[in-house]
């Protein structure tokens, strides 16, 4: 038995892969994009289709649908370390941080500048340029404006922050090197200074433990259909502190926010606690999806689940090292297991034409960030030990008998 087949022998969750639909043999290595469906989600949307929808019609919105974006959000704060009543789905995740970042100016007014990194993920850096366009005297203040940076020092972070800051805002995974900011560390240093912090969990949500009230958190977004596996464009959650929750107000307001919408009042009266945060109607088929994914996380547990990521990203990153470094590829991720997310990357100047071989020729799927990344994504609910080893094998092939060459150089649309 190899190596790998031995951890997979031993590994507490394996039983969870079962739970997950698997056709065929693929290597999917890119669940921090779009996560697995669940076996139970499949069969759950035939209800909500046939039954909700398609027999209760209307009547559904008072049979559950309505409070689906709070009921689904108190299962997120478990997985969160959130306080009850402080999560909720809405929208996408770049219109959530928009709400909260507007959100969060109104409530420092008089302080001009956020803080973020120059590797965060491109949406939030478009949302904070189009806030900058809206409001007029905006400051956006990158740390480290290298765009492939793997580290970044808390202290350069730190660095950035005044008497002048509104807002620190941070993808707490970063999306090309995997890098993990210190989030207690950097929400402290925040509030030292005065101002509120907004995390970006959308790569760490449901795969890194995270303790959202001990670390005393303002605000925070999030995908769920990376590691969560909700589906396709499945709407993001937002939070908002307890504390918070009734200084701040929703820039979006809507009727769904609104404290008795059913009154279909002139003037807009927002709802109590989280839920002002919402805006409009919420996607119902996209939002059921969501729920059996949450559950599997919730019965997995986040220390069982970040301890196997941890440990398939050690193992993938050690043969790396041993046997794709010397075959011209660069370790683009923090070497640190404390450092990182569930995802590494690795460099290499064919990285494009390689990335189509993979998935051509060997039925691996890894995913492509420019100019020279790929990015390798372990869900530890559904990738095995052995899709790391076949990942490394099936690397070495493709540079030792340049199966790449035939691939074009230039590749546009979806990577
Ligand atoms: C995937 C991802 C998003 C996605 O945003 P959408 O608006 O839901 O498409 C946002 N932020 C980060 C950090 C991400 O990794």
């Amino acid at each position: 038995m190899s190596q790998a087949r031995a951890l997979d022998h031993i590994d507490p969750l394996k039983a969870f892969r079962d739970l997950f639909i698997i056709a065929d043999s693929t290597v999917y290595l890119d669940g921090n994009s779009l996560g697995r469906l669940p076996i139970e989600t499949s069969k759950l949307m035939r209800e909500v289709l046939e039954v909700q929808w398609g027999h209760r019609l209307v009547r559904s919105w008072g049979e559950g649908w309505m409070d689906l974006p709070r009921r689904l959000g108190t299962k997120l704060e478990k997985i969160l370390g959130a306080e009850t009543g402080s999560v909720v789905l809405a929208d996408s995740t770049s219109v959530c941080f928009f709400k909260l970042l507007v959100a969060a100016l109104r409530a420092r007014e008089g302080r001009t500048a956020v803080v973020t990194d120059g590797t965060n993920f491109p949406s939030d850096l478009y949302v904070l340029q189009s806030v900058q366009s809206l409001i007029g005297h905006l400051e956006i203040k990158l740390v480290g404006g290298d765009d492939d940076a793997i580290e970044i020092a808390p202290e350069a972070v730190e660095a950035q922050l005044d008497r002048n800051t509104a807002l620190l805002t941070l993808s707490h995974v970063e999306f090309k090197s995997g890098f993990l900011h210190d989030l207690k560390r950097l929400t402290a240093a925040a509030h030292a200074c005065g101002a509120l912090v907004l995390w970006d969990l959308s790569h760490s949500v449901g795969v890194v433990p995270i303790n959202l009230a001990e670390c005393g958190v303002d605000l925070a977004v999030g995908c769920t259909y990376k590691y969560l596996n909700g589906g396709p464009g499945a709407p993001a959650f937002i939070y908002v502190s307890p504390e918070l929750q009734e200084k701040l107000t929703n820039p979006i307001s809507g009727w769904l926010g609104h404290r008795a919408p059913f009154d279909f009042d002139h003037d807009y009266a927002p709802a109590s606690g989280i839920s002002k945060f919402i805006t409009g109607t919420p996607p119902i088929l996209s939002s059921a999806a969501i729920e059996k994914g949450l559950d599997l996380v919730l019965e997995a547990g986040l220390p069982a689940i970040r301890e196997k990521s941890v440990h398939l990203t050690t193992t993938f990153l050690s043969l790396a090292q041993e046997l794709l470094v010397p075959r011209g590829f660069e370790i683009a991720s923090p070497r640190d297991a404390g450092q990182r997310g569930s995802h590494v990357a690795l460099r290499h100047p064919e990285a494009l034409r390689i990335s189509q071989a993979l998935i051509q020729e060997k039925a691996v799927i890894p995913d492509f960030r420019r100019p020279n990344n790929l990015r390798f994504g372990f869900a530890p609910l559904y990738n095995s030990f052995a899709d790391a080893e076949v990942a490394i094998e099936s690397l070495q092939q493709i540079v030792d008998d340049r199966l790449f060459e035939k691939y074009p150089t230039d590749l546009s649309g979806v990577t």
